[in-house]
C-alpha cells in the first residue's frame, strides 16, 4: 500500500450525492406507502442524505492523512494493546447499524503509531457500507501493511440491528470477529495473553 500517495478519489463512494439521494428517500418515502409532505416527513429526504454522508465518511478518509505523521521510531517490543474502541458500522447487507467494540494490539518492530490514531483507524473503517469479517481484516492488513510489526490482532464484538430488528433469534444478533498475524498467529501464548486482557473486566456488549 502507497500511504503517499493515495487520494480520496481512490476509494469508492467517495463522494456522496446528496441530491441524488434525497430525489431516492422522497421516492422511497412514497413507496413505502407514506405521505411525504407530512410534516414530519418533510425534511427527512435531506436529513437522510446528509446523514448518509456523515455515516458513510470512511470511504473518503485518506490513510496518509489519518495517520498524519504519528509514526514514531522506537526500541519497544512488548504488546501495545488498545482495547474497548467503540465503533458505529452499517451492513451492507441490509443498511442497518451494526454497532460495537474493536479491540487491536500489536507487537512493534521498530515503529510505533500514535495512540489516538487507532481508534481513528476503526472509524476509517466502520463509516463504509460493511461486513464485520471484512472490517476486522482490514484494521489488521492496514496495521500490518503501516508498520511492519512482529504481529497484528484485532477482535471485533458488536450487535447487528439487522438481526435484532428482524426476529432473528436474539443470540445471533451479536457477533465476534478476530483477525490475527504474525506472532498472534504463530504463538499461542501472545495470543493468549492478548484474549486474556481483553476480556478482563469487559462488560457484555448492549445497545
Ligand atoms: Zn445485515
Amino acid at each position: 500500500m502507497d500511504f503517499d500517495n493515495n487520494t480520496a478519489d481512490d476509494y469508492p463512494g467517495a463522494h456522496v450525492d446528496v441530491e441524488a439521494v434525497k430525489k431516492i428517500i422522497l421516492e422511497l418515502i412514497k413507496a413505502l406507502g407514506e405521505d411525504p409532505d407530512r410534516e414530519g416527513l418533510q425534511n427527512t429526504p435531506d436529513r437522510v442524505a446528509r446523514m448518509y454522508s456523515e455515516l458513510l465518511s470512511g470511504y473518503r478518509d485518506v490513510p496518509a492523512r489519518v495517520v498524519n505523521g504519528a509514526l514514531f521510531e522506537v526500541q519497544y517490543d512488548e504488546m501495545v494493546i488498545v482495547r474497548d474502541i467503540e465503533f458505529y458500522s452499517m451492513c451492507e447487507h441490509h443498511m442497518l447499524p451494526f454497532i460495537g467494540r474493536a479491540h487491536v494490539a500489536y507487537i512493534p518492530n521498530g515503529k510505533v503509531l500514535g495512540l489516538s490514531k487507532i481508534p481513528r483507524i476503526v472509524d476509517m473503517y466502520a463509516r463504509r457500507l460493511q461486513v464485520q469479517e471484512r472490517m476486522t481484516r482490514q484494521i489488521a492488513d492496514f496495521i500490518s501493511d503501516l508498520l511492519k510489526p512482529q504481529g497484528v490482532a484485532v477482535v471485533i464484538e458488536a450487535m447487528h440491528l439487522c438481526s435484532m430488528m428482524r426476529g432473528v433469534k436474539k443470540h445471533d444478533a451479536r457477533m465476534t470477529t478476530s483477525a490475527m498475524h504474525g506472532a498472534f498467529r504463530a504463538n499461542l501464548a501472545t495470543r493468549q495473553e492478548f484474549l486474556d486482557y481483553i476480556s478482563r473486566g469487559s462488560k457484555p456488549l448492549q445497545i
